[in-house]
């Protein structure tokens, strides 16, 4: 969109497939030039990464066309609905950087769709069938078999509208009778052999309350919505392309005019070491395998917030993997390229040591202590720099020091010299250790000549390590968040229950860590690089007293899979 007058055929290969389908439709006069869509989640869980994906196309379009887009909640079923998913599905669409034009829920329409109901009994298109769940199934028949007729498909219309009123009022109690519209049990299409339209459910619902026992299906609710508030592309995922004729078919049984809403479909947004399904993360939830619906680990928008992934990288992996009409499974490391990308940008480089091992410069004067300039972000200039404490004892990392190490290892070891980032080089002079052979401190000693500026400084030592000074430091505890599940697809492992193969280092605590005074006023959800070691977040959990960090994403894919 930013690029200089593209010509038209540079634009036509840019667009994607549902782009190419609205701009046709414009070009066609379609709806008078009309662009309106929705998002249509049912309010049973918490949004995911996939959600995402749909909504960035349903809002996108919108955008792009100067449409209008909706958010429709899907309250169909108050068996398995909640306000507080409500809730939670409005922040996540706002974060992701979303507005929605209107607010709309399902059983707003439960009076125009229970009088659709009716016009369809009357016109013996529907009817009200009394044999049990099994049956119905049972007479289904299969793709190339077809099915069989109901004995209760050809009631007259008076006894279907008596029974309809009666689901309605209490009198029938749940799985005794639904409502069933008659189109064809020997279509090829096995959505269109009597497809059941209203069954009876005796919970109250958290908007209508005990107004209606009956409620109407998936299906005969979405199209219909999507016709009284005058959508005109109903995007949604490939799995629903063999409920269109049925969202057709319907539609024309309602329509008074020409105007039609009309269904898209584009693949499913499917992501390795996860599993994308409210109803399996509800499962992990409530068995207490993961801390709620924002665990760190979760995929869902909440999970991936609290754990330091931007809107911008989610949206920018969204738009990398595009919409076809193709499904098949995204590799969860180009969403973490994708995170790391964005954060590198833009967030503070800070020292934090995770595993941290005092190191003492013995030739340093004891009490000094200076301040040393450290560059904010190296990617942007804007973001200025810092001043950092830096005195005798500093804490490192304790893999940065090894007695007897290998010919290539450049850090500290007894003789080698490295360079302490923004501070000074020093040469390694030994370590002290306790009784079982720990290491408890590393010496070293500081040329004096090789701080920043100085003649020396650009002297050449292969290692940089980074430190905190002791007196200058903070304690945190740090939260090292790895992938969820050891296998690529949880749900594709025969024999093996998905809940079986969460990765028992997906969460590893490290407490005691150390991070430089410049932290003490974070505030939650903040993002930064600890320096050599990945991108950190600040916990929800975090205070002022009591520092918790999460680790976004490491510096680089180091990912070896499962436990090892
Ligand atoms: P789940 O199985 O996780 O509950 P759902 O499809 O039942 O997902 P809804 O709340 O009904 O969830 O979905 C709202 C919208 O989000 C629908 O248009 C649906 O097609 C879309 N959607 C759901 N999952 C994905 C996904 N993995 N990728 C892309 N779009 C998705
Ligand atoms: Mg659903």
């Amino acid at each position: 969109m930013t690029t200089e007058n593209p010509t038209v055929e540079e634009n036509k290969r840019s667009l994607n497939f549902i782009e190419q389908i609205v701009e046709n439709d414009l070009k066609e006069g379609r709806d008078n030039g009309r662009v309106q869509t929705r998002f249509p989640p049912e309010p049973n869980g918490y949004l995911h990464i996939g959600h995402a994906k749909a909504i960035c196309i349903d809002f996108g379009i919108a955008e792009k066309y100067g449409g209008t887009c909706n958010l429709r909640f899907d309250d169909t079923n108050p068996v398995k609905e909640e306000v507080e998913y409500v809730d939670s599905i409005m922040e996540d669409i706002e974060w992701l950087g979303f507005h929605w034009d209107n607010v709309y829920y399902a059983s707003d329409y439960f009076q125009q769709l229970w009088d659709f109901a009716e016009k369809l009994i009357k016109e013996g298109k529907a009817y009200v069938d009394e044999q049990s769940s099994e049956e119905i199934a049972r007479q289904k028949g299969t793709p190339t078999l077809p099915g069989t007729d109901s004995p209760y498909r050809n009631r007259p219309v008076e006894e279907s509208m008596e029974l309809f009123h009666k689901m309605n009022s209490g009198e029938i109690s749940e799985g005794q009778m639904v409502l069933r519209a008659k189109i064809d049990m020997a279509s090829p299409n096995m959505h269109m052999r009597d497809p059941i339209i209203y069954r009876v459910i005796h919970m109250p619902h958290h908007r209508t309350g005990t107004k209606w026992k009956v409620y109407p299906m998936y299906d005969f609710a979405h199209g219909q919505c999507d016709y009284f508030e005058g959508v005109t592309h109903s995007l949604c995922t490939l799995e629903f392309e063999v409920h269109r004729p049925l969202y057709d078919w319907f539609i024309d049984q309602l329509a008074d005019s020409d105007y039609r809403p009309r269904q898209t479909e584009f693949n499913r947004l499917n992501l390795t070491y996860t599993v994308m399904s409210k109803r399996r993360l509800l499962e992990l939830v409530q068995d207490g395998l993961v801390t709620g619906w924002d665990d760190p680990r979760m995929p869902t928008l909440a999970g991936m917030r609290r754990r330091g992934y931007t809107p911008e990288a989610i949206r920018g992996f969204i738009d990398k993997i595009g919409y076809t009409k193709y499904d098949g499974m995204n590799d969860v490391s180009l969403l973490e390229f994708a995170v790391r990308e964005d954060l590198n940008a833009r967030v503070a480089r800070v020292s934090g040591v995770i595993d941290p091992v005092k190191l003492i410069l013995t030739n340093y004067p004891e009490g000094q202590v200076e301040e040393m300039e450290a560059i904010n972000n190296p990617e942007d200039e804007g973001m200025g720099s810092r001043m950092v404490k830096f005195s005798r004892e500093l804490w490192i990392e304790r893999d940065d020091f090894m007695e007897d190490a290998p010919r290539k290892y450049f850090r500290l070891t007894p003789g080698n010299e490295v360079r302490l980032k923004n501070g000074y080089i020093v040469k390694c002079t030994g370590c002290k250790k306790d009784d079982e052979g720990n290491v408890v401190e590393v010496y070293a000693e500081y040329d004096p000549m090789t701080k920043s500026g100085m003649p020396e400084a650009n002297r050449r030592v292969r290692g940089t390590i980074h430190w905190v000074s002791v007196p200058h430091s903070l304690d945190a505890e740090v939260r090292l968040y790895d992938r969820l599940f050891m296998v690529e697809d949880p749900l594709a492992e025969k024999d093996k229950e998905f809940k079986d193969l969460i990765n028992p280092e997906s969460l590893v605590v490290r407490k005691g860590c150390k991070v430089e005074e410049y932290l003490a006023d974070v505030k939650p959800l903040e993002n930064f690089q600890f320096q050599r070691i990945g991108y950190f977040n600040v916990d929800t959990d975090s205070t002022s007293g009591a520092l918790v960090f999460n680790r976004t994403v490491a510096l680089r894919d180091s990912w070896k899979g499962g436990s090892k």
